[in-house]
């Protein structure tokens, strides 16, 4: 007969748990925010860390700008008041998932100071790790890079509002990591973001 009995039953219970214990994050949540002109080597960054920890087991989600306007934020646009409510949804989602455990890099320009200030304060209220890394490879590397043609485009008059050209970029004044990518290794950029983490014992 093939019916549960009393140790078949602890067995599919211990199992279960194993399960459970295996599916629980290994750490603190965080939101590791990368801000910075497009072409910067924010999302570059962000998806090599994330591989990284993946591998050490750790909960990771990228929250990629282009991925997410279009799931959250279709319909906006890039003025000031639709970057400041794109920036403001996907701080909220960081948060959330930063709050339950997951380490949540975002590769989003976000190029006011006070919406990044909100963003930190919405985490501080929950006391939700929150970690800014300013990725400031200066505009005319990253025209030079032009990952997306964005900079061609703008040069040919096809788009406007192109920020760090004819857009405002904050810079941040104290980020918590300032990384210039121009000439510099990707794997070095990504140890360096690894380390900051560590050294707040957010691994
Ligand atoms: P962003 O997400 O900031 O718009 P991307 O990561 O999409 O920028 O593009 C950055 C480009 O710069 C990529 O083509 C990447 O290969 C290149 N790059 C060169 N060096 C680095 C580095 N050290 N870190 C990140 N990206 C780099």
């Amino acid at each position: 007969m093939s019916g549960v009995g009393g140790a078949d039953a602890l067995t599919i219970a211990a199992i279960a748990d194993a399960q459970v214990q295996a599916a629980r994050p290994a750490g603190p949540g965080v939101t590791v925010w990368l801000t910075g002109l497009s072409g910067a080597g924010k999302s570059t960054i962000s998806y090599a860390l994330a591989d990284r920890l993946r591998e050490e087991g750790r909960a990771v989600e990228v929250l990629d700008g282009d991925e997410l306007r279009e799931a959250l934020s279709p319909g906006l646009g890039f003025s000031r008041a639709d970057r400041d409510a794109h920036v403001g949804r996907v701080g909220y989602l960081a948060r959330l998932l930063a709050r339950n455990g997951v380490v949540a890099l975002v590769p989003v320009i976000a190029p006011y100071e006070q919406t990044r200030a909100a963003v930190r304060a919405g985490h501080a209220a929950d006391g939700t790790a929150y970690l800014e890394v300013h990725v400031a490879t200066p505009v005319d590397e990253c025209a030079r890079r032009d990952v997306k043609g964005l900079y061609a485009k703008h040069a040919a008059g096809q788009i406007s509002s192109l920020t760090g050209v004819d857009d405002p970029y904050e810079a941040p004044a104290e980020p918590d990591l300032r990384l210039d990518t121009t000439g510099s290794d990707l794997g070095a950029d990504v140890e360096t973001v690894y380390q900051m983490l560590s050294e707040r014992g957010l691994l």
